[in-house]
């Protein structure tokens, strides 16, 4: 079996005898073939080349996956410990029996899920390892999942994989463009995790949101403003990015700000420029 990994992006694509022509995910205008051209890999070269995942502790209950040297984007995953079981957001491209030794020793997998395509990895092998845990993939975005697998679940608006945990599909970056809200116990403010969905900038203090990152891409104001409507419900304290960012406090207040800032800049209600 030849599982393989698109060296660009580290979406794992499914059992083929040779690797894909082309990525569809990299050739779509939100990503990019690098200029050395399309490049695959294995999961399999990857451990020979000393690739490996550390899981460190964030705050109680919550931990990042970091895989070095980085697989594809290089995002950090997010795992989310509850009584219902472990949630993994965002799952690396890579996975070996150390790494599923280390998630095991936090109780293992219940869910796993991520905020849009870009960012869910190898996502089924890592369900596979876990008793095909669920893994929760917005409807809207379903034709850009890689390796169709029967342990994917479809969901539309809103889903709730694990108790006081909800996905909230915001659009803007995909259609299916999602957070996680976690509302923690009942003393915690609530956390959400943001993906590619409203994007932490490097101050901790402010956000914004993009059709393409890489590429520069804005979004109009009537998805950022969607965006806003759709997190407006939801009472959360602290943010976490998928590149190691955290607002840690006011966050709710710091995004409505920073995406209202971005609907002048659309608008062209501003004088600076
Ligand atoms: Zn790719
Ligand atoms: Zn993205």
């Amino acid at each position: 079996m030849t599982l393989w990994i698109c060296t660009a992006c580290g979406l794992e694509h499914e059992d083929t005898p040779v690797s894909p022509s082309r990525c569809v995910i990299c050739d779509d205008e939100r990503q990019y073939v690098p200029i050395s051209g399309q490049g695959w890999t294995t999961a399999e070269r990857l451990g020979q080349a000393g690739t490996a995942a550390t899981v460190i502790d964030v705050e109680p209950r919550l931990h990042r996956m970091r895989v070095e040297p980085s697989v594809g984007i290089g995002h950090q995953s997010l795992l989310i410990q509850t009584g219902g079981g472990n949630l993994l957001w965002e799952p690396p491209g890579y996975i070996d029996p150390d790494a599923v030794a280390q998630v095991q020793r936090l109780g293992g997998l219940a869910a796993i899920t991520g905020s849009h395509p870009h960012l869910m990895g190898a996502m089924v092998s890592w369900s596979h390892a876990f008793d095909n845990a669920p893994v929760y993939v917005a409807e809207a975005d379903k034709h850009w999942t890689r390796r169709p697998d029967p342990v994917i679940a479809h969901w539309s608006d809103e889903a709730t994989p694990l108790p006081g945990i909800r996905l909230v599909q915001c659009g803007g970056h995909f259609p299916g463009s999602s957070v996680l809200h976690w509302s923690g116990d009942e003393h915690d403010r609530g956390i959400i995790l943001t993906g590619d969905t409203i994007f932490i900038g490097p101050d901790n203090k402010s956000v914004s949101t993009m059709r393409s990152y890489p590429n520069r891409i804005p979004l109009p104001e009537r998805a950022v403003r969607q965006i806003l409507d759709r997190l407006e419900p939801l009472e959360y304290d602290r943010a976490y990015g998928s590149f190691g960012q955290v607002i840690d406090a006011g966050a709710k207040n710091l995004v409505k700000r920073s995406l209202e800032r971005y609907i002048a800049w659309v608008r062209g209600d501003v004088g600076d420029y």
